[in-house]
């Protein structure tokens, strides 16, 4: 099954507070970070009553409840007394305390939080937050906390030695969000800032986030017409315009070359099945809130797909399997859905209906390595296509918790070993995830590094003991006896819609031409020269490239800026000079090329520009 992370926005993904056994030595900094910034408030507001302040990427946060709405306009003297703090170079100095004293401590400071969180400690042995949140838990019936000069919190830490070592900090907004999250608690005030070991740092974070800006999805995408919302369809249902559908399937083709190289084979199934698919394969259970469900008018129970693999799974059990028929590779691009809370509907990034490039491949043991590797080579190849630098991670199981996972501890062991060695032979630098596989099996991440240093979750190879079991899916091997066997869930894309929001701000809308919607822009001077561009229109379309007729009545320069604003990688302006008395558009006509990104006009000929654009379509050229 597909992580239904892959839906989240990567907003929030990146918005997800560190535990603190994890912290590394960055994370000490910008948890002590987050103590200044409370330390910095409680001066400001000496009745303000302190949450929690966990460290996330790239920064901290604090939540706090204050007599008054904190804003921007605060941030400059907020920012100057931390400073002053750095400057004392104060020790962070823990002290621990019975839980007790302690209650009876942050009582007498009418720190109400932290009483309520000591005291959730003290009948539970836990307070019940969210392990990331907890910071002050250590099981020992003891509570911690630590001084800084003469700001006092709970926490377990860990914390740097001294103020002094807490690096360059900025604070970036203000956020409501409820005690504990959940919306009956108390409003509180959630302070963000970044931090950073230098400032030089912090700065190259800052103009990376500009840039990003600049590059946000859902403003280009909207200029370039790339997709649409209706109020009558809703929100979280993007419709994809032509140019965004050629865009789309561009990208799928291209997936399916790679695939169809490794000998998978297109599959197609219904949207809809009734609930006895998912419960089989127990999903139902476990994923039944985000199910859309639908009742036939004889009122049986059906769900829209959330995801692909349990259909997959019957056409692969529609006959028996015998060992030489293995490995069995399905793929489909299709649509998937997700009943989502409405106010949690962003851009293509948390959406209702998503399409996944999903495939399946049924093997045996012994031939995940093999299978695996190929994946990997159709990753591999994909992204580089696209200039995205790749890291990965192996996410395997807890050796020290063998209950939490399903199947045979052999069969991990195996298929571990399997992965671990295609990340050995590639030679490659990778990051052991133990604990982080899924249950039913583990699996290889792949993340992209975008042009402005931003990293993506993207593709992943995902071994499932759990449905081939759920199911019975099995060949007969060798001796003739029935054998298990597993699978593989290997999206390239993840989502098309995740993908296109990443390509679009990778490229700033600024696609390689084998890619954009339109390659050409015709742009005709006067009416009467119209004609002859459809003629041109014509010529280019045969050789396999996309043009794009300007038909509008707008001046010329306009039509050149509205190419620009379009982002076509090639444009033409075809007036008197360039168009051919006789009307024969032939090779030798000769042109004047604007490139995308460049100010001035090329000189070449009709048969140097068609011969350019065949070549960079045939090798998927990233630049012109
Ligand atoms: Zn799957
Ligand atoms: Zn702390």
């Amino acid at each position: 099954m597909l992580r239904w992370s892959l839906y989240n926005n990567p907003e929030t993904l990146v918005m997800a507070a560190k535990k603190p056994a994890e912290y590394d030595e960055l994370d000490r900094m910008r948890h002590s970070a987050a103590h200044l910034l409370a330390a910095a408030v409680t001066k400001m507001f000496p009745e303000a009553k302190l949450g929690v302040g966990p460290v996330i990427e790239n920064g901290f946060y604090y939540d706090m409840q204050l007599p008054r709405a904190l804003g921007p306009e605060d941030f400059a003297a907020l920012e100057k007394t931390i400073e002053g703090l750095k400057k004392e170079n104060a020790e962070f100095r823990r002290e621990e305390m019975p839980i007790d004293q302690a209650i009876e401590f942050f009582r007498s400071r009418n720190q109400d939080f932290k009483v309520e969180l000591l005291s959730d400690l003290k009948a539970h042995g836990t307070t019940n937050l969210k392990d990331e949140d907890a910071q002050d838990v250590d099981g020992s019936g003891t509570a911690s906390l630590y001084w800084t000069g003469d700001f006092v919190d709970l926490c377990r830490g860990p914390h740097v030695e001294r103020s002094g070592e807490v690096g360059a900090i900025k604070l970036k907004s203000v956020a409501g969000a409820y005690w504990r999250g959940k919306a009956e608690n108390a409003q509180m005030q959630r302070v963000y800032g970044w931090a950073f070991r230098t400032k030089e740092e912090l700065e190259a974070h800052l103009k990376m986030l500009e840039e990003a800006e600049k590059r946000d999805h859902r403003k280009l995408g909207k200029d370039m017409g790339l997709f649409v919302f209706s109020e009558l369809v809703g929100p979280g249902l993007p419709l994809w315009t032509p140019r965004g559908t050629m865009l789309r399937e561009t990208l799928n083709e291209y997936v399916w070359e790679l695939r169809r190289a490794h000998g998978y084979q297109r599959v197609t199934i219904p949207h809809i099945t009734k609930k006895d698919l998912y419960e089989t394969s127990g999903h139902w259970a476990k994923y039944g809130d985000d199910l859309f469900k639908i009742k036939t008018r004889e009122e049986h129970l059906f769900a829209m797909k959330p995801m692909n693999c349990p259909h997959h799974t019957q056409i692969f059990d529609s006959e028996p399997r015998s060992y030489r028929q293995m490995p069995v590779r399905y793929c489909e691009t299709t649509m998937v859905y997700r009943d989502e809370q409405s106010g949690e509907l962003s851009g293509l990034s948390r959406v209702l209906s998503i399409t996944q490039d999903d495939a399946h491949v049924f093997c045996r043991m012994n031939q995940v390595r093999e299978e695996a590797e190929k994946v990997w080579d159709i990753i591999e190849t994909f992204y580089k296509t696209f200039g995205f630098e790749l890291s990965l991670r192996l996410s395997r199981r807890d050796p020290a918790q063998p209950e939490k996972y399903l199947g045979a501890p052999e069969d991990w062991d195996a298929a571990e070993n399997a992965l671990r060695e295609i990340l050995d032979a590639h030679k490659v630098e990778w990051v052991d995830g133990v604990g982080e596989a899924a249950f039913y099996g583990p699996k290889i991440d792949f993340m992209a590094k975008d042009s402005i240093g931003r990293v993506w979750q993207v593709a992943t190879i995902q071994l499932d003991f759990n449905q081939p079991k759920n199911f019975g899916l099995s060949c007969t091997n060798e001796k003739g006896e029935k054998e298990q066997i597993l699978m593989i869930h290997c999206a390239i894309m993840g989502s098309i819609e995740r993908f296109m929001s990443v390509i679009i701000e990778h490229f700033a809308g600024a696609f390689p031409l084998w890619l954009a919607a339109e390659q050409i822009a015709l742009l005709p001077v006067g009416e009467k020269h119209r004609e002859p561009c459809r003629a041109l229109e014509a010529k280019l379309r045969a050789l396999g490239a996309r043009p794009w007729l300007d038909e509008s009545d707008e001046s010329v320069g306009k039509k050149v800026r509205g190419a620009e604003k379009m982002k076509i990688p090639y444009s033409l302006v075809l007036g008197d000079k360039e168009i051919p008395a006789d009307g024969d558009w032939n090779d030798d006509v000769k042109l004047a090329v604007r490139v995308r990104g460049t100010k001035d006009a090329v000189e070449m000929t009709l048969g140097e520009l068609s011969a350019r654009i065949k070549e960079e379509i045939a090798t998927r050229k990233l630049a012109p």
